[in-house]
Protein backbone atom coordinates (compact mmCIF):
# COMPACT_ATOMS: atom_id res chain seq x y z
CA UNK A 1 0.00 0.00 0.00
CA UNK A 2 1.11 3.53 -0.48
CA UNK A 3 1.41 6.47 1.46
CA UNK A 4 -1.41 8.46 2.65
CA UNK A 5 -1.35 12.32 2.60
CA UNK A 6 -3.80 14.49 2.84
CA UNK A 7 -4.89 16.50 -0.19
CA UNK A 8 -6.68 20.09 -0.58
CA UNK A 9 -9.85 20.42 1.51
CA UNK A 10 -12.40 21.73 -1.06
CA UNK A 11 -15.33 22.00 1.56
CA UNK A 12 -14.79 22.20 5.43
CA UNK A 13 -15.05 19.04 7.27
CA UNK A 14 -14.31 17.14 4.24
CA UNK A 15 -10.48 15.95 4.03
CA UNK A 16 -10.01 13.77 1.25
CA UNK A 17 -6.79 12.02 1.02
CA UNK A 18 -4.77 11.32 -2.02
CA UNK A 19 -2.90 7.51 -2.68
CA UNK A 20 0.11 7.19 -3.39
CA UNK A 21 1.64 4.60 -5.25
CA UNK A 22 -0.05 1.69 -6.39
CA UNK A 23 -3.53 1.31 -5.07
CA UNK A 24 -5.66 -1.90 -4.80
CA UNK A 25 -2.70 -4.11 -5.47
CA UNK A 26 -4.84 -7.30 -5.38
CA UNK A 27 -7.34 -6.26 -7.58
CA UNK A 28 -4.75 -5.20 -10.06
CA UNK A 29 -2.75 -8.12 -9.80
CA UNK A 30 -6.27 -10.31 -10.64
CA UNK A 31 -7.33 -7.93 -13.38
CA UNK A 32 -3.86 -8.29 -15.03
CA UNK A 33 -4.01 -12.16 -14.31
CA UNK A 34 -7.38 -11.91 -16.12
CA UNK A 35 -6.18 -9.85 -18.93
CA UNK A 36 -3.50 -12.11 -19.56
CA UNK A 37 -5.73 -14.59 -20.56
CA UNK A 38 -7.28 -12.11 -23.50
CA UNK A 39 -4.18 -11.55 -25.25
CA UNK A 40 -3.30 -9.16 -28.32
CA UNK A 41 -4.73 -11.81 -30.73
CA UNK A 42 -8.08 -12.34 -29.12
CA UNK A 43 -8.51 -8.61 -29.51
CA UNK A 44 -7.29 -8.18 -33.56
CA UNK A 45 -9.74 -10.92 -34.48
CA UNK A 46 -12.66 -9.22 -32.59
CA UNK A 47 -11.57 -5.69 -33.97
CA UNK A 48 -11.02 -7.24 -37.56
CA UNK A 49 -14.71 -9.20 -37.44
CA UNK A 50 -15.89 -6.47 -36.08
CA UNK A 51 -17.43 -9.07 -33.22
CA UNK A 52 -18.35 -8.09 -29.38
CA UNK A 53 -15.81 -9.47 -27.08
CA UNK A 54 -18.52 -11.53 -25.29
CA UNK A 55 -15.85 -13.98 -23.54
CA UNK A 56 -13.96 -11.37 -22.16
CA UNK A 57 -17.09 -9.36 -20.78
CA UNK A 58 -18.25 -12.94 -18.93
CA UNK A 59 -15.04 -13.25 -17.43
CA UNK A 60 -14.64 -9.64 -15.32
CA UNK A 61 -18.34 -10.46 -14.82
CA UNK A 62 -17.81 -13.81 -13.18
CA UNK A 63 -14.85 -12.41 -11.41
CA UNK A 64 -17.16 -9.92 -9.79
CA UNK A 65 -15.06 -6.77 -11.32
CA UNK A 66 -18.13 -5.52 -12.83
CA UNK A 67 -20.07 -5.36 -9.85
CA UNK A 68 -16.91 -3.57 -7.93
CA UNK A 69 -19.21 -0.59 -7.13
CA UNK A 70 -22.86 -2.06 -6.61
CA UNK A 71 -23.70 -2.17 -2.68
CA UNK A 72 -23.29 -5.41 -1.15
CA UNK A 73 -26.80 -5.07 -0.07
CA UNK A 74 -27.73 -5.58 -3.57
CA UNK A 75 -24.84 -8.34 -4.24
CA UNK A 76 -21.87 -6.60 -5.59
CA UNK A 77 -18.76 -5.73 -3.30
CA UNK A 78 -19.30 -1.95 -2.10
CA UNK A 79 -15.99 -0.62 -3.37
CA UNK A 80 -15.53 2.70 -3.66
CA UNK A 81 -14.67 4.24 -7.46
CA UNK A 82 -10.93 4.35 -6.66
CA UNK A 83 -11.24 0.16 -7.14
CA UNK A 84 -13.10 1.03 -10.46
CA UNK A 85 -10.93 3.57 -11.61
CA UNK A 86 -7.58 0.49 -10.78
CA UNK A 87 -9.91 -2.24 -12.54
CA UNK A 88 -10.00 -0.08 -16.10
CA UNK A 89 -7.10 1.11 -15.94
CA UNK A 90 -5.19 -2.35 -15.58
CA UNK A 91 -7.51 -3.79 -18.51
CA UNK A 92 -6.30 -0.50 -20.70
CA UNK A 93 -2.34 -1.22 -19.49
CA UNK A 94 -2.92 -5.07 -20.54
CA UNK A 95 -3.58 -3.99 -24.37
CA UNK A 96 -7.45 -4.88 -23.39
CA UNK A 97 -10.63 -2.76 -23.60
CA UNK A 98 -13.10 -1.65 -21.09
CA UNK A 99 -15.63 0.29 -23.33
CA UNK A 100 -17.57 -3.43 -23.96
CA UNK A 101 -18.74 -3.10 -20.50
CA UNK A 102 -17.12 0.36 -18.62
CA UNK A 103 -20.71 1.63 -18.95
CA UNK A 104 -22.19 -0.26 -16.01
CA UNK A 105 -19.91 0.72 -13.72
CA UNK A 106 -21.31 4.53 -13.93
CA UNK A 107 -24.30 4.28 -15.17
CA UNK A 108 -25.65 1.97 -11.85
CA UNK A 109 -25.00 5.18 -10.11
CA UNK A 110 -28.28 6.56 -11.49
CA UNK A 111 -30.17 3.63 -10.33
CA UNK A 112 -28.34 3.98 -7.08
CA UNK A 113 -28.61 7.44 -6.45
CA UNK A 114 -31.82 8.02 -7.52
CA UNK A 115 -34.17 4.86 -8.17
CA UNK A 116 -36.89 3.29 -6.19
CA UNK A 117 -35.65 0.97 -3.24
CA UNK A 118 -38.30 -1.29 -5.67
CA UNK A 119 -36.47 -0.42 -8.49
CA UNK A 120 -33.26 -0.94 -6.92
CA UNK A 121 -34.34 -4.45 -5.66
CA UNK A 122 -35.33 -5.42 -9.01
CA UNK A 123 -32.59 -4.62 -10.76
CA UNK A 124 -29.18 -4.04 -8.84
CA UNK A 125 -28.95 -8.05 -7.87
CA UNK A 126 -29.21 -9.16 -11.97
CA UNK A 127 -26.93 -6.32 -12.56
CA UNK A 128 -24.33 -7.73 -10.19
CA UNK A 129 -24.79 -11.60 -11.05
CA UNK A 130 -24.45 -10.72 -14.83
CA UNK A 131 -27.91 -11.76 -15.09
CA UNK A 132 -29.54 -8.61 -16.28
CA UNK A 133 -26.97 -6.42 -18.46
CA UNK A 134 -27.12 -2.51 -18.10
CA UNK A 135 -24.81 -1.30 -20.70
CA UNK A 136 -26.87 1.14 -23.10
CA UNK A 137 -26.64 4.94 -22.58
CA UNK A 138 -29.22 6.53 -24.62
CA UNK A 139 -28.56 10.46 -24.04
CA UNK A 140 -26.60 11.86 -27.95
CA UNK A 141 -29.05 12.41 -30.59
CA UNK A 142 -28.64 13.31 -34.15
CA UNK A 143 -29.39 16.70 -34.49
CA UNK A 144 -28.11 18.45 -30.98
CA UNK A 145 -24.81 16.58 -30.51
CA UNK A 146 -23.26 18.21 -27.53
CA UNK A 147 -25.98 20.60 -26.85
CA UNK A 148 -28.26 18.04 -24.59
CA UNK A 149 -30.13 19.94 -23.52
CA UNK A 150 -31.89 20.43 -26.34
CA UNK A 151 -32.64 17.38 -27.15
CA UNK A 152 -35.82 16.36 -29.23
CA UNK A 153 -37.11 12.89 -28.06
CA UNK A 154 -40.39 12.74 -26.32
CA UNK A 155 -41.94 10.36 -23.66
CA UNK A 156 -45.73 11.36 -23.27
CA UNK A 157 -47.77 10.09 -20.26
CA UNK A 158 -49.92 7.84 -21.32
CA UNK A 159 -52.33 6.59 -18.48
CA UNK A 160 -49.69 4.02 -16.48
CA UNK A 161 -47.60 4.16 -19.67
CA UNK A 162 -44.97 6.28 -21.10
CA UNK A 163 -45.28 6.17 -25.18
CA UNK A 164 -41.50 7.48 -26.63
CA UNK A 165 -40.99 8.45 -30.11
CA UNK A 166 -37.71 9.91 -31.46
CA UNK A 167 -34.09 8.72 -32.72
CA UNK A 168 -30.77 8.37 -30.55
CA UNK A 169 -27.20 8.24 -31.88
CA UNK A 170 -24.34 6.71 -30.45
CA UNK A 171 -26.43 4.11 -27.40
CA UNK A 172 -23.28 2.03 -27.39
CA UNK A 173 -23.82 -2.02 -26.96
CA UNK A 174 -27.71 -1.69 -27.05
CA UNK A 175 -27.72 -5.02 -28.93
CA UNK A 176 -25.50 -6.95 -26.19
CA UNK A 177 -27.12 -5.54 -23.42
CA UNK A 178 -31.19 -5.62 -21.83
CA UNK A 179 -31.35 -2.42 -19.84
CA UNK A 180 -30.77 0.80 -21.46
CA UNK A 181 -30.75 3.95 -19.65
CA UNK A 182 -32.60 6.39 -21.58
CA UNK A 183 -33.18 10.46 -21.30
CA UNK A 184 -36.09 11.75 -23.15
CA UNK A 185 -38.37 15.04 -22.52
CA UNK A 186 -41.33 14.68 -21.09
CA UNK A 187 -42.24 18.58 -21.45
CA UNK A 188 -42.18 20.27 -24.65
CA UNK A 189 -38.93 22.23 -25.51
CA UNK A 190 -41.33 25.23 -26.05
CA UNK A 191 -43.01 24.74 -22.26
CA UNK A 192 -39.43 24.04 -19.92
CA UNK A 193 -38.91 27.04 -17.30
CA UNK A 194 -35.37 26.15 -17.69
CA UNK A 195 -32.99 24.43 -20.43
CA UNK A 196 -32.00 21.93 -17.54
CA UNK A 197 -35.43 21.14 -16.84
CA UNK A 198 -38.26 18.79 -18.64
CA UNK A 199 -35.97 16.15 -19.14
CA UNK A 200 -36.66 12.66 -17.56
CA UNK A 201 -34.56 8.93 -17.28
CA UNK A 202 -36.19 6.03 -17.87
CA UNK A 203 -34.80 2.58 -17.08
CA UNK A 204 -35.97 0.24 -20.35
CA UNK A 205 -35.98 -3.32 -20.19
CA UNK A 206 -35.32 -3.48 -24.43
CA UNK A 207 -36.49 -7.24 -24.55
CA UNK A 208 -40.58 -6.55 -23.39
CA UNK A 209 -40.77 -3.34 -25.42
CA UNK A 210 -42.05 -3.12 -29.25
CA UNK A 211 -41.28 0.13 -31.24
CA UNK A 212 -37.16 -0.05 -31.16
CA UNK A 213 -35.42 -0.71 -33.95
CA UNK A 214 -31.21 -0.84 -33.14
CA UNK A 215 -28.83 -0.27 -36.35
CA UNK A 216 -25.60 -1.06 -35.36
CA UNK A 217 -22.82 2.14 -37.40
CA UNK A 218 -19.56 0.86 -38.25
CA UNK A 219 -16.75 2.93 -37.14
CA UNK A 220 -13.43 3.45 -37.09
CA UNK A 221 -12.60 1.00 -33.58
CA UNK A 222 -14.65 -1.96 -32.61
CA UNK A 223 -17.71 0.09 -30.34
CA UNK A 224 -20.72 -1.84 -30.83
CA UNK A 225 -22.31 1.46 -31.48
CA UNK A 226 -25.96 1.98 -33.08
CA UNK A 227 -28.37 3.82 -33.58
CA UNK A 228 -31.83 3.70 -32.10
CA UNK A 229 -35.19 4.26 -33.45
CA UNK A 230 -38.33 4.81 -31.05
CA UNK A 231 -42.05 4.66 -32.79
CA UNK A 232 -44.47 4.74 -30.25
CA UNK A 233 -42.66 2.74 -27.75
CA UNK A 234 -44.34 1.94 -24.68
CA UNK A 235 -42.43 1.59 -21.33
CA UNK A 236 -44.33 1.09 -18.07
CA UNK A 237 -44.75 4.04 -16.04
CA UNK A 238 -42.61 2.60 -13.56
CA UNK A 239 -39.27 2.71 -16.15
CA UNK A 240 -39.04 6.57 -14.60
CA UNK A 241 -36.24 7.24 -12.34
CA UNK A 242 -36.25 9.65 -9.80
CA UNK A 243 -38.82 12.53 -10.48
CA UNK A 244 -40.06 13.46 -13.72
CA UNK A 245 -38.50 16.33 -15.64
CA UNK A 246 -35.43 16.69 -13.41
CA UNK A 247 -33.71 13.76 -15.44
CA UNK A 248 -30.30 16.01 -16.53
CA UNK A 249 -29.58 16.54 -13.24
CA UNK A 250 -29.95 13.30 -12.69
CA UNK A 251 -27.16 12.81 -15.56
CA UNK A 252 -25.14 15.66 -14.72
CA UNK A 253 -24.42 13.39 -11.13
CA UNK A 254 -23.58 10.91 -12.58
CA UNK A 255 -21.07 12.35 -15.41
CA UNK A 256 -18.56 13.07 -12.54
CA UNK A 257 -18.05 9.05 -12.14
CA UNK A 258 -17.81 8.70 -15.68
CA UNK A 259 -15.12 11.10 -16.45
CA UNK A 260 -12.93 10.04 -13.74
CA UNK A 261 -13.10 6.47 -14.85
CA UNK A 262 -12.74 7.50 -18.72
CA UNK A 263 -9.22 8.94 -17.54
CA UNK A 264 -8.27 5.58 -15.83
CA UNK A 265 -8.71 3.91 -18.81
CA UNK A 266 -6.55 6.44 -20.94
CA UNK A 267 -3.85 6.16 -17.73
CA UNK A 268 -3.86 2.63 -19.11
CA UNK A 269 -3.48 3.24 -22.81
CA UNK A 270 -0.78 5.71 -21.88
CA UNK A 271 0.89 3.24 -20.04
CA UNK A 272 0.47 0.86 -22.80
CA UNK A 273 2.04 2.82 -25.09
CA UNK A 274 5.08 3.30 -22.49
CA UNK A 275 5.19 0.05 -21.84
CA UNK A 276 5.55 -1.45 -25.75
CA UNK A 277 7.51 2.15 -26.69
CA UNK A 278 9.94 1.30 -24.23
CA UNK A 279 10.95 -2.21 -24.35
CA UNK A 280 11.00 -1.88 -28.16
CA UNK A 281 13.61 1.09 -28.22
CA UNK A 282 15.58 -0.86 -25.86
CA UNK A 283 15.50 -4.07 -28.46
CA UNK A 284 14.94 -2.51 -31.74
CA UNK A 285 18.86 -1.73 -33.00
CA UNK A 286 19.35 0.11 -35.97
CA UNK A 287 22.99 2.03 -37.27
CA UNK A 288 24.47 -0.38 -34.72
CA UNK A 289 23.09 0.55 -31.50
CA UNK A 290 19.33 0.41 -30.16
CA UNK A 291 17.13 3.09 -31.22
CA UNK A 292 16.43 4.18 -27.66
CA UNK A 293 20.18 5.68 -27.11
CA UNK A 294 18.57 8.28 -29.39
CA UNK A 295 17.51 11.16 -27.34
CA UNK A 296 14.90 12.23 -30.60
CA UNK A 297 13.66 8.53 -29.31
CA UNK A 298 13.96 8.68 -25.90
CA UNK A 299 13.15 12.02 -25.02
CA UNK A 300 9.16 12.00 -26.35
CA UNK A 301 8.95 8.31 -24.27
CA UNK A 302 10.36 10.40 -21.35
CA UNK A 303 8.04 13.40 -21.87
CA UNK A 304 4.79 10.55 -21.72
CA UNK A 305 5.70 9.00 -18.56
CA UNK A 306 5.84 12.85 -16.83
CA UNK A 307 2.77 13.77 -18.60
CA UNK A 308 0.86 10.05 -17.41
CA UNK A 309 2.66 10.78 -13.73
CA UNK A 310 1.02 14.00 -13.58
CA UNK A 311 -2.48 13.25 -15.38
CA UNK A 312 -2.19 10.20 -12.76
CA UNK A 313 -2.70 12.63 -9.83
CA UNK A 314 -4.70 14.14 -11.06
CA UNK A 315 -7.51 11.41 -11.22
CA UNK A 316 -6.48 10.09 -8.05
CA UNK A 317 -7.51 13.70 -6.42
CA UNK A 318 -11.08 13.62 -8.56
CA UNK A 319 -11.18 10.04 -7.29
CA UNK A 320 -10.12 10.93 -3.94
CA UNK A 321 -12.73 13.89 -3.67
CA UNK A 322 -15.65 11.73 -5.35
CA UNK A 323 -15.05 9.43 -2.39
CA UNK A 324 -15.67 11.54 0.26
CA UNK A 325 -18.57 13.33 -1.42
CA UNK A 326 -16.99 16.12 -2.57
CA UNK A 327 -17.63 18.30 -5.38
CA UNK A 328 -15.22 17.68 -7.88
CA UNK A 329 -16.54 19.01 -10.65
CA UNK A 330 -13.17 20.65 -11.83
CA UNK A 331 -10.94 17.72 -10.95
CA UNK A 332 -13.22 15.17 -12.86
CA UNK A 333 -12.97 17.39 -15.81
CA UNK A 334 -9.52 18.42 -15.44
CA UNK A 335 -8.53 14.45 -15.32
CA UNK A 336 -10.25 13.25 -18.09
CA UNK A 337 -8.80 15.99 -20.16
CA UNK A 338 -5.23 15.55 -18.65
CA UNK A 339 -5.24 11.72 -19.29
CA UNK A 340 -6.92 11.93 -22.69
CA UNK A 341 -4.44 14.42 -23.71
CA UNK A 342 -1.55 11.99 -22.27
CA UNK A 343 -3.02 9.09 -23.83
CA UNK A 344 -3.44 10.60 -27.66
CA UNK A 345 0.08 12.16 -27.35
CA UNK A 346 1.65 8.28 -26.21
CA UNK A 347 -0.31 7.00 -29.12
CA UNK A 348 1.77 8.62 -31.62
CA UNK A 349 4.81 8.63 -29.41
CA UNK A 350 4.68 4.85 -29.51
CA UNK A 351 3.57 4.82 -33.38
CA UNK A 352 7.04 7.08 -34.24
CA UNK A 353 8.98 4.89 -32.05
CA UNK A 354 7.80 1.41 -33.86
CA UNK A 355 8.65 3.12 -37.31
CA UNK A 356 6.60 1.08 -39.92
CA UNK A 357 6.03 -2.10 -37.91
CA UNK A 358 3.61 0.16 -35.98
CA UNK A 359 1.38 -0.08 -38.58
CA UNK A 360 1.48 -3.47 -38.98
CA UNK A 361 -1.68 -5.41 -36.84
CA UNK A 362 0.25 -7.78 -35.10
CA UNK A 363 1.64 -4.97 -33.03
CA UNK A 364 -1.84 -4.10 -31.25
CA UNK A 365 -0.32 -0.26 -31.97
CA UNK A 366 -2.20 0.53 -34.56
CA UNK A 367 -5.35 -0.91 -33.03
CA UNK A 368 -4.66 1.01 -29.22
CA UNK A 369 -3.75 4.35 -31.62
CA UNK A 370 -7.33 4.13 -32.95
CA UNK A 371 -8.78 3.33 -29.56
CA UNK A 372 -7.40 5.72 -27.69
CA UNK A 373 -8.36 8.53 -29.89
CA UNK A 374 -12.04 7.92 -29.07
CA UNK A 375 -11.63 9.82 -25.98
CA UNK A 376 -10.91 13.27 -27.22
CA UNK A 377 -14.55 13.19 -28.15
CA UNK A 378 -16.69 10.33 -26.48
CA UNK A 379 -18.00 10.91 -23.90
CA UNK A 380 -17.63 14.74 -23.71
CA UNK A 381 -15.60 16.16 -26.72
CA UNK A 382 -12.53 18.08 -25.20
CA UNK A 383 -14.02 21.71 -26.26
CA UNK A 384 -16.89 21.08 -23.87
CA UNK A 385 -14.34 20.75 -20.94
CA UNK A 386 -12.04 23.56 -22.02
CA UNK A 387 -15.69 25.56 -22.14
CA UNK A 388 -16.53 24.10 -18.42
CA UNK A 389 -12.72 24.81 -16.67
CA UNK A 390 -12.98 28.82 -18.64
CA UNK A 391 -16.55 29.03 -17.28
CA UNK A 392 -17.21 27.14 -14.28
CA UNK A 393 -13.40 27.19 -12.90
CA UNK A 394 -12.16 30.80 -14.23
CA UNK A 395 -15.36 32.66 -14.22
CA UNK A 396 -15.06 33.35 -18.13
CA UNK A 397 -17.90 34.38 -19.92
CA UNK A 398 -19.99 31.26 -21.41
CA UNK A 399 -19.48 30.65 -24.76
CA UNK A 400 -22.54 28.56 -26.00
C1 LIG B 1 -17.73 5.50 -30.66
C2 LIG B 1 -18.67 6.42 -29.92
C3 LIG B 1 -19.41 5.92 -28.87
C4 LIG B 1 -20.33 6.74 -28.21
N1 LIG B 1 -21.14 6.20 -27.22
C5 LIG B 1 -22.16 6.94 -26.73
C6 LIG B 1 -23.13 6.35 -25.85
O1 LIG B 1 -23.03 5.16 -25.49
N2 LIG B 1 -24.19 7.10 -25.45
C7 LIG B 1 -24.35 8.40 -25.86
O2 LIG B 1 -25.33 9.01 -25.46
N3 LIG B 1 -23.43 8.99 -26.66
C8 LIG B 1 -22.35 8.29 -27.11
N4 LIG B 1 -21.44 8.88 -27.97
C9 LIG B 1 -21.65 10.25 -28.39
C10 LIG B 1 -20.63 11.22 -27.86
O3 LIG B 1 -20.89 11.48 -26.50
C11 LIG B 1 -20.70 12.47 -28.74
O4 LIG B 1 -20.15 12.13 -30.01
C12 LIG B 1 -19.98 13.63 -28.14
O5 LIG B 1 -20.62 14.06 -26.97
C13 LIG B 1 -19.90 14.80 -29.12
O6 LIG B 1 -21.14 15.07 -29.71
P1 LIG B 1 -21.29 15.15 -31.29
O7 LIG B 1 -20.61 13.98 -31.88
O8 LIG B 1 -22.70 15.37 -31.64
O9 LIG B 1 -20.44 16.43 -31.70
P2 LIG B 1 -20.97 17.92 -31.86
O10 LIG B 1 -21.70 18.36 -30.64
O11 LIG B 1 -21.67 18.03 -33.18
O12 LIG B 1 -19.59 18.71 -31.94
C14 LIG B 1 -18.71 18.58 -33.09
C15 LIG B 1 -17.41 19.31 -32.75
O13 LIG B 1 -17.67 20.70 -32.50
C16 LIG B 1 -17.19 21.07 -31.23
N5 LIG B 1 -18.13 22.04 -30.64
C17 LIG B 1 -19.50 22.00 -30.65
N6 LIG B 1 -19.99 23.07 -30.03
C18 LIG B 1 -18.92 23.80 -29.59
C19 LIG B 1 -18.77 25.01 -28.83
N7 LIG B 1 -19.82 25.70 -28.41
N8 LIG B 1 -17.52 25.44 -28.56
C20 LIG B 1 -16.43 24.76 -29.00
N9 LIG B 1 -16.51 23.61 -29.70
C21 LIG B 1 -17.73 23.14 -29.99
C22 LIG B 1 -17.15 19.79 -30.40
O14 LIG B 1 -16.19 19.89 -29.38
C23 LIG B 1 -16.75 18.76 -31.47
O15 LIG B 1 -15.35 18.73 -31.61
C24 LIG B 1 -20.47 8.10 -28.60
C25 LIG B 1 -19.69 8.60 -29.66
C26 LIG B 1 -18.81 7.78 -30.31
C27 LIG B 1 -18.03 8.35 -31.48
Amino acid sequence: MGNLIDSAMRDAGAAPSIMLGESYPEIRQGVRSLCAEFPGEYWRVKDRERDYPAEFVAALTEAGYLAALIPETYGGSGLPIGAAVAILEEIHRSGCNGAACHAQMYIMGTVLRHGSTEQKQRYLPGIASGELRLQAFGVTEPNTGSDTTQLRTMAVRDGDTYVVNGQKIWTSRAEYSDLLLLLARTTALEEVKSRRHGLSVFLVDMHKVTGLEIRPIKTMINHATTELFFSDMRIPADSLIGEEGEGFSYILDGMNAERILIGSESIGDTRFFIDRATEYAKEREVFGRPIGQNQGVQFPIARSHAAMEAAHLMVCKAAALFEAGVSCGPEANMAKLLAGDAAWDAADMCMQTFGGFGFAEEYDIERKFRESRLYQIAPISTNMILAYIGQHVLGLPRSY
